[in-house]
């Protein structure tokens, strides 16, 4: 049950001594009136002034007091000194008890309202205080409410070492104060364009994030939410705000942390690919080799025809067209290095998996007749595009045909079987297998190809790397790598990748595959 407050103890004894001194007055007055006078009526309605402070005052208790003026014309009626019959005097007694009753019985309960929207607002300003957001409430751009936690979070000096639960913020010095104050430069202008939008549309919450500055100039990356309210009985706009500076600074380092990351791998990718090349060098050293002996003979045939006047014009001739299309050869295997040696950013742009498997396998070509290793291609032509990085792409073949070229070392019959199938209904439909006629590899060994630094190759011939980087360069493609091998057998490597969306891509389609074709006739570079 609700009680009606008691004022405190001195409030309390001076008005009981105010309705006394009425009541008294009254009283002394009654008998001067009925003895002297012998009319009652001004005394009589005098009574209900103290009688009505007191129900104000004390409430339905006071009724008691009004026995005072009620029995007192009753006494004087007993001692025949009452001008009116007893039952008037009752009569009066009655209303004064009755209207005293009724008056406090409104002042009780007017009191028992006040006392229950107060401990309401008092249990409303509890949950906001306690709340894990910053509160805030502004009209007309200035701050009207701020709750504890905001102002710990916005950290005024004078009050930042205080406990958010122990800041009054009933006082605070950010009252009234001007929202902008706290908004960080930069992203004023955004929120002003939400301001603006709230005004014109008061309907509905808005969410946001946006940076705040404290006192001491710290900025705060907050989450805000704003609703339109009835504060002080006037429109405002509630803000709660979380402070997620914290994760903002996670997550910028996280991203650092993965750029860095990213770095290294493509670090990796590349110094693989260096060692891969130093690996071919004297391969390759031999492919240069070949147009230079061819340059020097067809150079010399010619010089000898025209010294000695041995040939005609067009045999002349068509020595100096071999002369250049050598020199072509040369240029474009040097190109092909110089593609590989470059160290570039991974690109996502739509690639002709056949394309590339040509280019890898012209590139090596020498290498593997050299070995005395036949290659036979079975290219499916209708091979969607797939999206990814050629280069990678093409140092992920590289590899294992690298690698079927030293396992087929010792083997009698040397055959490299390249295939592109494409299986519209597999998840991953391009499909690129390379077959070889090798020494294959232990059944147990087949988990531990793809790991990192495993060889089977002695000192200075492996490091162990080309297929844990053709994998990662596959998982970078959404697609992956397998092996197998059945005993006694060569070793089978199958590259699966998801085609292209090409339908998504239309312009870099055929700006890609248009490239492609042209380098394709001559050479990368
Ligand atoms: P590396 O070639 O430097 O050893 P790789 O990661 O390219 O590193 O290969 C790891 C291992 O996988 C090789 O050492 C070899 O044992 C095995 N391997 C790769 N390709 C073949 C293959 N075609 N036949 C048999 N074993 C293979």
């Amino acid at each position: 049950m609700v009680q009606a407050d008691i004022p405190a103890a001195p409030a309390h004894r001076r008005r009981m001594a105010l309705i006394i001194a009425g009541l008294g007055v009254h009283l002394g007055l009654a008998v001067l009136v009925n003895t002297t006078w012998r009319d009652a009526v001004v005394l009589n309605h005098f009574a209900y002034v103290p009688l009505v402070l007191a129900a104000v005052w004390f409430g339905r208790r006071a009724a008691w007091l009004a026995l005072i003026p009620g029995l007192a014309p009753l006494a004087l009626s007993a001692a025949n000194l009452s001008p009116s019959p007893p039952w008037t005097d009752a009569v009066r007694a009655l209303f004064y008890l009755a209207v005293t009753f009724m008056a406090g019985l409104l002042a009780d309960r007017s009191r028992a309202h006040e006392a229950a929207a107060s401990r309401g607002e008092r249990n409303l300003r509890n949950i906001i205080e306690s709340s894990l957001a910053g509160v805030a409430v502004y009209r007309d751009q200035r701050l009207r409410f701020i709750n504890g936690r905001l102002i710990a979070m916005l950290g005024d000096p004078q009050e930042v070492t205080a406990s958010p639960d122990a800041v009054d913020t009933t006082d605070s010095p950010y009252l009234g104060r001007s929202i902008w104050e706290f908004v960080h430069p930069d992203d004023r202008a955004h929120i002003e364009e939400l301001v603006a939008r709230r005004e014109r549309d008061p309907s509905g919450g808005l969410r946001y994030e946006a940076r705040l500055v404290a006192a001491n100039g710290r900025t705060i990356h907050a989450d805000i939410a704003s609703y339109a309210i009835e504060f002080q009985g006037l429109p405002s706009v509630l803000v709660s705000v979380y402070d997620v500076t914290r994760l903002r600074e996670v997550e910028a380092r996280r991203r650092e942390l993965s750029a860095m990351a990213r770095e290294q791998a493509d670090l990796l990718v590349h110094s693989s690919r260096l060692a891969e090349m130093g690996e071919m060098a004297a391969a390759v050293a031999h492919e240069l080799n070949q147009p230079l002996t061819g340059i020097r003979n067809y150079a010399r045939n010619a010089t000898y025809m025209l010294e000695e006047d041995a040939g005609s014009l067009d045999e002349v001739k068509e020595n100096l067209v071999r002369i250049s299309q050598q020199v072509d050869r040369a240029a474009r295997i040097i190109a092909q290095m110089r593609a590989l040696a470059r160290r570039s950013e991974t690109e996502r742009v739509p690639v002709q998996v056949n394309a590339v498997v040509r280019e890898t396998l012209e590139f090596l070509d020498s290498q593997m007749r050299l070995a005395g290793v036949e290659v036979r291609r079975e290219l499916d032509e209708s091979l969607p595009l797939v999206l990814g990085d050629r280069l990678r792409l093409w140092q992920v073949f590289l590899n294992i045909v690298v690698n079927a070229r030293q396992a087929m070392e010792d083997a009698t019959e040397r055959v490299l079987t390249v295939t592109t199938h494409h299986l519209p209904d597999q998840e991953l439909p391009v499909v690129v297998t390379f077959l070889d006629t090798g020494k294959g590899f232990d059944p147990e060994h087949a988990e531990k190809l793809f790991q990192p630094f495993f060889t089977t190759k002695g000192p200075g011939r492996g490091t162990g790397l080309g297929l844990s980087i053709s994998h990662t360069i596959l998982q970078e493609h959404q697609g992956r790598i397998e092996a197998s091998c059945a005993p006694g057998q060569g070793a089978c490597f199958t590259v699966r990748l998801p085609a292209a969306g090409v339908q998504e891509y239309p312009d870099c389609a055929i700006r890609a595959a248009t490239r492609e074709t042209r380098e394709a006739n001559d050479g990368p570079g």
